[in-house]
């Protein structure tokens, strides 16, 4: 099935990445949900961290990360881990902040390109 494949994916990637982003001492969970009817239709990943206690959940659309190539996927995977190393910066509240939604971005490009340099 594809999103097995995906998933497998998914943790071969966060794998790597966790121990290059310190992230070893974080209870990381991982949802994987395979509905291909999310109502929304942009989002590959999320994850929430309750930071003081060093814990975060990660949900993965698998049906939509199947679909991307090996770097793409990679990207969203380093995105996602970099929100947990930022949330204790997020301000309270719901909603997105595009300001830090942009610093994550930029974070994780700058970590992608280290990597391949
Ligand atoms: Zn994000």
């Amino acid at each position: 099935m594809i999103t097995n494949k995906a998933k497998k994916r998914v943790l071969q990637v966060v794998g790597e990445w966790v121990p290059i982003m310190g992230l070893e001492w974080y209870t990381i969970n991982h949802q994987f949900n395979e509905a291909t009817d999310s109502s929304d239709e942009q989002t590959q990943a999320t994850t929430n961290t309750t930071w003081y206690y060093r814990e975060a959940t990660m949900t993965w659309h698998l049906p939509k990360l199947a679909l991307l190539e090996d770097d793409e996927l990679e990207n969203v995977v380093v995105h996602e881990l970099v929100h947990i190393l930022l949330d204790p910066i997020h301000p309270e509240g719901d909603g997105i902040n595009h300001h830090l939604e942009y610093a994550t971005e930029c974070l994780a490009r700058a970590l992608l390109a280290a990597r391949k340099a």
